[in-house]
Order: structure tokens, then C-alpha cells, then sequence
């Protein structure tokens, strides 16, 4: 409704055209809008159902609204307690079936703000042209002052009682000549005492605070009753005998009668919900809101008072294995129902009185161990460890994810808890480096050779610019003849100790950076060299096919394709010699981009195989989209396969991946009994330890010849 509507009521209703004709060319509603914004008393008018029109801002104000857009259609139940609403809207009846105006009465008002005023109020009947009712107008006096209302409260028994019950506090009065507190039935349901309960000795209403609590509110009480200016404002609370707590606000003033205070009048509110909402923030900022565990924050806070406290503690620092194949592959939803698995694995097995859970980022968890024996907390990292190889089930899939765990007990060397995160850092890398799934005791010694994070992230670097890395490779053979097909090319990274680190400890830091880019055209520039060079060496690496990692990093550059050609032609090696080995999780990342390029390589005659496939278990309906020649069976597909046990879901991705003119490699093969299975079930190519684990290429060419 506009205000041009209001207007044409007001105008209805002033009724003063002739004022306005002795102001020509001024607009009459711009005059009569200033007039009755100007009038200090309130000024309103509301249609045949009470609903508002306008007002002035005088009335506005008392409704607590900014501008009359605020207010139109509403009506006095929206802002009034509802039975203070229900007389206002009785008195409007009034006014509309009579057609008769009521002056000056006097009412009690409860403004929303919480403010209480006595105003005296006239209503008239709002007519059309045709004098037809169609609604009411009404303006009313402030006459509040404190004198006002206490005399009214003191003297009118029934307005007071209206008060009280039109308000949502409780309302209280506390005689200092008989101690009596006098409780609207709100009040006393707010105590939780029955509603009959209207008088009470003030020693008792002050009881159901409990012990401490009375004693203070008994306090401040004699404190407002000896001095006459200070009021009640606490907060304080009521067990309830459900076993629950309200929480409310007590407020009261002094009624000063010949210079001495004769009563305490106040108002009891419920404000349990603030205060759940305040504690509701406040365990959310201290909370992760996925798991419920505590948060980073929280974790550092607890490991601070440790440290402050001088206590023995050892912290336990976990990271998921493979969750972010989980969550790319089959999307945030259920790596989200995966992290709420591990919270509540990790809970039954390590949630003791003594420890504080946290999660501390994507994948990352953390248990503060308080407590002396370093060995317990120890012992509880390998049994986490034992007891995340089992599977989770999530959105009716079983899926794995095994756990790393860096181990740290708080020592003198930490000053702070970032001190010791970063030890636990440390050496939960080591735990990753030395083939995930495994728990490290950190050491000061790792300290030196990973001083932090960085150095770690620099040797990298270092490795990249001198092309520090090795390849080794893997036999991948025939089902039937046994004979070795082909060899997976895999990346390490010789250490200073002769070890070879493998990818998980570099990759993920190689892909962040983008330097996985110029690796992987060293990885594919090598692994063909080495091809060429089998073949001089020996007669039987003829028909022998080398696979390389792609990772999908790579595929952003657009030049991919054509630098791979290149490549190859360098070192003199044939497209279909090479295969590519992509997983699903990087066609996903970009399925246009990725697939357009893998058609391409094929088109060339380079072969695609599908790695990891079985991890997700997601997309065997995308499958047939893929532009593909090989599906590997995920390490996961082939690992509980015995005897002649039947495996409905490895049957199954063999059966499809046949039907859809692939060809099939089981990787992880680790046993006679799990390359028997594979064997019967058709799959064609094999790749495991059982055969053959990584090797440098010197160990091939003994294969080979
Ligand atoms: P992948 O491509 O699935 O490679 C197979 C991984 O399984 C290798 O781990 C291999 O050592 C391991 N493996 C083979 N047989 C068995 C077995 O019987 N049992 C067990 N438990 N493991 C077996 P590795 O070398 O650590 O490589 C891990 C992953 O790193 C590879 O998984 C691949 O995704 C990636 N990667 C390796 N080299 C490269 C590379 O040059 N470029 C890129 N982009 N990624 C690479
Ligand atoms: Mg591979
Ligand atoms: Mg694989």
C-alpha cells in the first residue's frame, strides 16, 4: 500500500477541506503530512479489521519502527503482548460497531522496547465519503512520568493485573513492611512454582535460586532497600525440577514513598535462549561444526595450559590417507559423512577421559593425551593405526582410509603449542614417508634434518631444479603366460641415507607448486629413453610397453599432447609403445578438457588405462565415456580376495570393464591365492609385489634377458 492510500484516510478523516483552499498552489497532503507528523501525540489510523494505514512519527516511534512502510497491513499483535493487543482491538470494535468516539481513556501500554506508558487515548470511527465505517483513527497523550505509573500500579490492583498478564515477564512486588512478595502468575511459572502461588515470604521466592545465588540477590536486594536510587539488573538461575536451568533477568526499582523505599516492583524475564545462543557461539567458535570434535583453536588453548601448567602430555597428530581421493572422486557430501566416520571411530577407541579430540583441518586430527606414561599414548597411536585398516561404510560403499600418525610428547622445548604442532608435523610426515598407514615418535633429531615444513619444501625444489629423481618400474604380466607386458614407470626420490622416498612424500607438494609439470615431461622423456635402451640390450623388450603417471596438474597445460609427441619422437619410441596411466579423480577435475586431450593421445595411438579405478567405486556408469583402452583394479579390489571366497563387487568391475572392450590389470597383487582369484575371474594383466616389486631399471634388463 502506498502512502498516498493513508493520505486519502487521513484526508477522510481530517475532514478540513476549506483550510486547505486558502493555501493555493501548495500541495494540501504535503501540509497535511507536516501537520501530523508535527503533533507530539501519537496519531494513527487502521482499517475495518485493526489493521494499520498510517500514523505520525510520534506513533511510529512507540511501535519502534523506522518508517510506516514497517507497519502497514500489521496490526497490534505484532507488537504488543497479545492481551494488551486484545483490548486495543476490542476498544477499535467498539468504535466501528457503535460509530461513536471514545475520549481520553486511559490505557496501560507495553511499547516493544519494554518501556511502560500510561496514555490517554481517543478513538473515532474512520468513514468513507458516503460516511460508511471503514475503519478507526486515533491519537493519544503521554502522561507517563514514574509517579504516574507507580501510582497507578500502587492504587489500581486491576490494571496492575492486567499489566502482569499482558506481559511475557513475570511481574514482581516486594513489600518491605510485611517481606511478602506479591508474583504475577507468569513470575511464579518463571520460579517454576505453581501459578497459585501469588504471595510468598521474599526468603522463599529468593530460595529458588539456590544457595549462592540468594545469598547475592538477598544482598543487592537490601542494598536497593537502604539507598532509594539503585535498581536490580541481575542475572541468575532456576534448576528446574525437569533437570533443566532457566536463566532470567531480574530487574527491579525502588518505590520511594516520604523519602523511603516501600517496596521493590520489578519484572522477571526468561532469557534462557539468549543464553543458549550465547553458549551455542561460543562452543562454535571452540567446536568443528562438521564432527563436533574442538577445533584447532581449542586444541592450542588446551596444549597451552599444558605448557602452562607444567603437565606431561603427548599429542598425537593423525592424517587420513587416502580421503582426498574419497572426496574428489565421490564428492564433499560423503567425504564429509567420511570425516564424521573417523570422528566417531577415533572417539570409540581413543576418546578416554584423559584425551581431547580435535579435528584440525581437512583430514587432519589430533588427540592431546594428558598424563605421564609416554608409552600409553604410544600404544594408543598403534591400536588408532590396527584399527583404521578396517573398512567405513559410507552411503552403503566400504570404503578405506588407513591413518599416519606423528607422535610428540610435550617437552622442554616447546614454549608454545605452535612449537610442538610442528614437531608433530614432522614427524607425521616421516610417518608418511615411510609408507603411510604407520605411527612415528618424534625425535629431536628430525628436527635438524626437517626443521620445519619449509626445509623440507626447499630440498623439493632443489630436487626439481637438478632433476634429483630416479624412475623405477614395475613388471606388469600376462594373466595366462606370465610373460611380462609392460612396465609402470614410478617416481623416487633418492635420499642422502640411499633410501628412496617414494611419491606420496614429494607429489602432493610437486602438484601444489605447478613443478609437477616440467617432472612429469622428465618422467615420460626418461622412461622412453630407458625403453630404447632395453630394446637395444635386449631382444625380448621388443613388444615390451612402458606406462607413465599423469597427473592432472598436467592436463591444464594445453600444450600437453603436443610436447608428450614431441617427447616420444626424441627418444625414438612409437606412440604404441607408451601407455598413460590417468585416474578418474583428474578426468573429473576438467571432464571436457581431459577427455578431449585423452582422445587425442589415442588418436595418436598412445594407450589409456584407467588407474585406481575401484577406490571411488563411483562412476562405473561414466565409465563407458572415458576415452579408454585399460581399467586397473584399485590395490583395495584386490586385497581381501581368498580362496575361492566370493567378491561380488572385483567380479563385477572385471565383468563391466570387459563388456565396455577394456582390458583389465589387478594391482596389489600380493599373494598366490589373490593371483589364483584373478586368474579365475578372468582379469588380464597382473602388477604386484607378489611379482615383482619397483625396480630400478638395471634389474629389469636382467628380467628381460
Ligand atoms: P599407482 O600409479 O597406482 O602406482 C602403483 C603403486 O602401488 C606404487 O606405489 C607401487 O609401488 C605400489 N604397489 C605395486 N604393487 C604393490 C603391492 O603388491 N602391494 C602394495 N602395497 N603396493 C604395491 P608408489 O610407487 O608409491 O606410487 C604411488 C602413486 O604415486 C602411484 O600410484 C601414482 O599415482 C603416483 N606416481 C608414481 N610415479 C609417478 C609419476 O611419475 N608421476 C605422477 N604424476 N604420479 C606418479
Ligand atoms: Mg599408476
Ligand atoms: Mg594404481
Amino acid at each position: 500500500m502506498t502512502t498516498e492510500h493513508s493520505l486519502s484516510a487521513a484526508d477522510a478523516a481530517a475532514d478540513v477541506p476549506d483550510f486547505f483552499e486558502r493555501l493555493p498552489g501548495i500541495d494540501e497532503r504535503r501540509i497535511l503530512r507536516q501537520v501530523i507528523d508535527a503533533v507530539p501525540a501519537g496519531v494513527f489510523w487502521k482499517d475495518i479489521d485493526s489493521r494499520f494505514l498510517g500514523a505520525n512519527e510520534a506513533f511510529l516511534k512507540l511501535l519502534g519502527v523506522d518508517s510506516m512502510e514497517d507497519a502497514l497491513g500489521h496490526n497490534d499483535h505484532d507488537y504488543f503482548p497479545s492481551e494488551m493487543a486484545r483490548e486495543f482491538r476490542a476498544m477499535d470494535r467498539h468504535v466501528m460497531d457503535t460509530g461513536e468516539a471514545i475520549v481520553e481513556f486511559e490505557e496501560f501500554v507495553i511499547s516493544p522496547d519494554g518501556t511502560v506508558d500510561v496514555l490517554h487515548t481517543t478513538k473515532a470511527p474512520l468513514r468513507d465519503e458516503l460516511g460508511a465505517v471503514v475503519g478507526v483513527v486515533g491519537g493519544f497523550r503521554k502522561v507517563t512520568s514514574a509517579v504516574k505509573i507507580e501510582e497507578a500500579l500502587l492504587r489500581s490492583q486491576e490494571r496492575y493485573a492486567l499489566v502482569a498478564e499482558a506481559s511475557r515477564d513475570g511481574i514482581w512486588d516486594w513489600d518491605r513492611g510485611t517481606d511478602v512478595i506479591e508474583l504475577s502468575p507468569r513470575c511464579a511459572e518463571l520460579l517454576g512454582l505453581p501459578g497459585s502461588a501469588t504471595k510468598m515470604m521474599s526468603s522463599d521466592v529468593i530460595a529458588r535460586f539456590g544457595p549462592d545465588q540468594a545469598t547475592e540477590i538477598g544482598r543487592r536486594a537490601g542494598e536497593v532497600f537502604r539507598s532509594q536510587s539503585v535498581p536490580i539488573d541481575a542475572t541468575a538461575s532456576i534448576d528446574l525440577e525437569d533437570g533443566s536451568r532457566r536463566w532470567v533477568q531480574i530487574v527491579g526499582a525502588p518505590l520511594v514513598r516520604d523519602g523511603r523505599v516501600e517496596r521493590i516492583v520489578g519484572s522477571l524475564a526468561d532469557i534462557s535462549d539468549d543464553i543458549e545462543r550465547e553458549r551455542d557461539l561460543e562452543h562454535r567458535a571452540t567446536h568443528d561444526g562438521l564432527t563436533g570434535l574442538q577445533n584447532r583453536w581449542s586444541l592450542n588453548q588446551s596444549i597451552e595450559r599444558v605448557l602452562a601448567g607444567d603437565r606431561a602430555a603427548s599429542v598425537l597428530y593423525l592424517d587420513l590417507d587416502h580421503f582426498k581421493v574419497v572426496n574428489d572422486s565421490l564428492g564433499h557430501h560423503v567425504g564429509d559423512e567420511m570425516l564424521e566416520a573417523v570422528a566417531r571411530r577415533l572417539t570409540s577407541v581413543a576418546g578416554g577421559s584423559s584425551a581431547t579430540l580435535a579435528r584440525v583441518g581437512g583430514d587432519e586430527f589430533a588427540v592431546l593425551c594428558d598424563g605421564p606414561d609416554p608409552e600409553a599414548s604410544e600404544r594408543l597411536a598403534e591400536l588408532i593405526v590396527r584399527e583404521f585398516v578396517a573398512p567405513f561404510e559410507i552411503a552403503g560403499l566400504e570404503m578405506y582410509s588407513s591413518v599416519s600418525i606423528g607422535v610428540v610428547h610435550v617437552a622442554d622445548a616447546h614454549r608454545t603449542a605452535a612449537d610442538v604442532m610442528r614437531d608433530a608435523d614432522t614427524c607425521l610426515y616421516r610417518a608418511k614417508a615411510a609408507g603411510k598407514s604407520c605411527h612415528r615418535v618424534f625425535e629431536p633429531s628430525m628436527r635438524d634434518d626437517a626443521d620445519s615444513a619449509l626445509s623440507h619444501q626447499n630440498l623439493v625444489r632443489r630436487a626439481v631444479e637438478t632433476m634429483q629423481f630416479a624412475l623405477h618400474y614395475q613388471p606388469i604380466r600376462d594373466a595366462r603366460s606370465g610373460a611380462m607386458v609392460g612396465v609402470e614407470a614410478l617416481i623416487r626420490w633418492p635420499g642422502e641415507d640411499g633410501e628412496h622416498l617414494e611419491p606420496s612424500a614429494f607429489l602432493p607438494f610437486l602438484e601444489q607448486t605447478g613443478l609437477i609439470v616440467r617432472v612429469g615431461e622428465w618422467v615420460l622423456a626418461t622412461a622412453c629413453r630407458q625403453l630404447a635402451r632395453w630394446r637395444e640390450a635386449a631382444p625380448g623388450a621388443a613388444d615390451l610397453y612402458v606406462a607413465v603417471n599423469l597427473s592432472q596438474i598436467q592436463f591444464r597445460s594445453e600444450r600437453l599432447v603436443d610436447d608428450m609427441v614431441a617427447v616420444m619422437a626424441d627418444a625414438g619410441v612409437s606412440p604404441a609403445d607408451v601407455v598413460v596411466e590417468v585416474t578418474e579423480t583428474a578426468v573429473a577435475s576438467d571432464p571436457e578438457a581431459v577427455s578431449a586431450q585423452l582422445s587425442r593421445l589415442r588418436s595418436l595411438g598412445v594407450r589409456i588405462a584407467i588407474d585406481d579405478f575401484g577406490v571411488g567405486q563411483s562412476s562405473l556408469s561414466t565409465l563407458d565415456r572415458l576415452p579408454a583402452d585399460i581399467l586397473k583394479l584399485d590395490r583395495s579390489l584386490v586385497a581381501n580376495l581368498r580362496g575361492s571366497e566370493p567378491a561380488p563387487v572385483t567380479t563385477g568391475v572385471i565383468t563391466m570393464a570387459h563388456a565396455l572392450g577394456l582390458v583389465t590389470i589387478a594391482e596389489g597383487i600380493e599373494s598366490e591365492d589373490q593371483r589364483e582369484w584373478l586368474q579365475r575371474a578372468g582379469c588380464d594383466f597382473m602388477q604386484g609385489y607378489f611379482f615383482a616389486r619397483p625396480m630400478p631399471p638395471e634389474q629389469v634388463l636382467d628380467l628381460l634377458t
